[in-house]
């Protein structure tokens, strides 16, 4: 029961400010989707997210997110499951079967991988390119600069479907600094829109961007997906590294 509600209120909390952060951007909250990052949580707290309405949630770590896929299984039908964390080539078919997004994409041997092993049964796998907005050598992400090359590409492969950018730009401290590489990220896939138009392939129209620190800058500046975990479940153990 005390997770029930600590997860419950969490959840709560964490809608109050992505509506009141829509409602100080002018824009209507049906345009944010809460990506519930359940990253090192037990299967069981994604169950009790469900029971209070939540309905998307993002796993860093393959072989922890195929696990708690398939332990709550008799729910796939009502879960969105996105892989917000680095992918490496051979762990792509799994991917490709189990999971309905993917934010960390960040070459073309990867998208081209998930594309040829995306199951002819399910819809296209949705995609968005991880992209170093702030250009930190320790980040992955493809550099701003390489980021029209890498959507074009990946715009034409048959299986999955490019839907935008991710970012994670690095903490800061006042608001400003917050907001700046989140209006890099909006900036750059306008930029890549406009390439696109006039072909066969849709605008983009996904900003993964905020986490449990910047949500509300990050929807001040368009964010169309905010990533949350801390904010709803509560401070994580130590990060397990089993990508
Ligand atoms: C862990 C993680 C999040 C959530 O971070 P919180 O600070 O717990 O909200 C979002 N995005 C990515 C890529 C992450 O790894």
């Amino acid at each position: 029961m005390i997770m029930e509600s600590r997860i419950a209120h969490g959840l709560e909390g964490t809608l109050q400010r992505v509506r009141r952060a829509c409602e100080q951007a002018g824009r209507p909250t049906s345009g944010v989707t809460l990506v519930a990052v359940s990253k090192t949580q037990p299967a069981q707290a994604v169950r009790v997210a469900y029971a209070a309405g939540q309905r998307h949630f993002g796993e860093n770590y393959v072989q922890e997110g195929l696990a708690k896929i398939e332990a709550l299984g008799d729910l796939r039908d009502h879960l969105v499951w996105h892989l917000i964390g680095p992918l490496q080539s051979n762990k792509t078919r799994e991917v490709a079967e189990h999971f309905d997004w993917v934010h960390s994409v960040d070459r073309l041997k990867i998208a081209q991988r998930l594309s040829d092993q995306r199951p002819a049964g399910l819809p296209p796998l949705q995609l968005c390119l991880q992209v170093n907005i702030s250009e930190e050598a320790s980040k992955s992400g493809v550099v701003p600069s390489q980021a029209l090359a890498l959507a074009q590409a990946v715009a034409s492969l048959p299986r999955v479907r490019l839907r935008g950018l991710m970012a994670i730009p690095e903490p800061a401290h006042d608001e400003a600094a917050r907001r700046a590489p989140h209006r890099a990220l909006h900036a750059l896939m306008a930029s890549i829109n406009a390439a696109l138009q006039g072909g066969p392939h849709p605008p983009l129209d996904a900003l993964s961007m905020g986490m449990s620190a910047d949500l509300e800058a990050a929807i001040a500046e368009g964010a169309t997906m905010v990533r949350v975990g801390t904010a709803i479940f509560g401070e994580r153990p130590a990060p397990q590294h089993q990508a």
